[in-house]
């Protein structure tokens, strides 16, 4: 069965004592008795010194929010995948929309990166999602289709079952309107179908796939509970640790 996998991406927001007393209060709250993951995605700087402090965890890993898709040398203001395995990460955000939008990542470049991340053992958990004009246009299905065939059906199977899909529809990012149980449902069958069809039922129904986008403590029970939602990848809310960990308590009660 697949376990329940909590992200907190707190994209660039906090202050390092801010964030030493995020994680320390997350640590606080949580048991290593839990069977949910739970993965702190802090901005670069800090990635070590979490990384430091949830080190006696089993269960809490640390994840960058971004890497380059370049493998090293002259690329100034980059960060490489192998520079993020060297500090301790074990996962990486990538192709959020906020940086296909803002810094014009194609499904090239995402594919690129995912290629990065898997050849220096860090997991890509990899975003895709529609945008409102897409899903008034009843374009959904398609658009997430396309970004995942182009920035994940290039892998072989050893390398795809060690993805992480996030379903994060971009009109329910940091809006404040999730989406529905039943629309997160759809969209992930439809994404775990594609997989099966690509790489086959043992790598389906394997794969953790993800919803995000506006997940709160009062909504993440009803999300997570569909049958296809192997929990969450939570911005806003994961930088209040009380609320963060209601969303993980309520993964954790799915798990059980
Ligand atoms: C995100 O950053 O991926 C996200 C889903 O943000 P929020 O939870 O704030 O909508």
């Amino acid at each position: 069965m697949r376990k329940k996998i909590i992200v907190g991406n707190w994209k660039m927001n906090l202050d390092y004592p801010q964030a030493m007393g995020l994680v320390d209060r997350v640590i606080q709250l949580t048991d290593d008795a839990m069977k949910t993951q739970i993965v702190l995605a802090p901005p670069f700087p800090y990635i070590s010194e979490v990384e430091l402090q949830v080190m006696l965890r089993t269960n809490i890993i640390v994840a960058a929010q971004n890497c380059s898709d370049k493998d090293k040398g002259a690329f100034t203001g980059e960060v490489s995948a192998a520079i993020l395995r060297s500090i301790g990460a074990e996962m990486v955000i990538i192709g959020h929309s906020e940086r296909r939008t803002y810094f014009n990542e194609t499904d090239d470049v995402v594919a690129e990166k995912v290629k990065r991340t898997l050849e220096n053992n860090l997991k890509p958990i990899f975003c895709c999602g529609e945008t409102k004009e897409q899903r008034d246009g009843g374009n959904q299905l398609d658009v997430v289709k396309t970004q995942l065939t182009k920035g994940l059906f290039h892998l072989n199977k050893e390398q795809i079952v060690n993805v992480i899909v996030a379903y994060e529809p971009v009109w329910a990012i940091g809006t404040g309107v999730n989406a529905t149980a039943k629309q997160a449902q759809e969209m992930h069958q439809h994404i775990r179908n594609l997989i099966k069809d690509k790489f086959g039922a043992n790598v389906s129904d394997n794969i953790s796939i993800l919803y995000g986008g506006s997940v709160n403590a009062k909504n993440a029970a009803q999300i997570f509970s569909c049958k296809d939602v192997d929990g969450g990848l939570v911005g806003g809310a994961s930088l209040v640790a009380d609320e963060f960990v209601e969303i993980i308590k309520a993964a954790e009660l799915l798990n059980c």
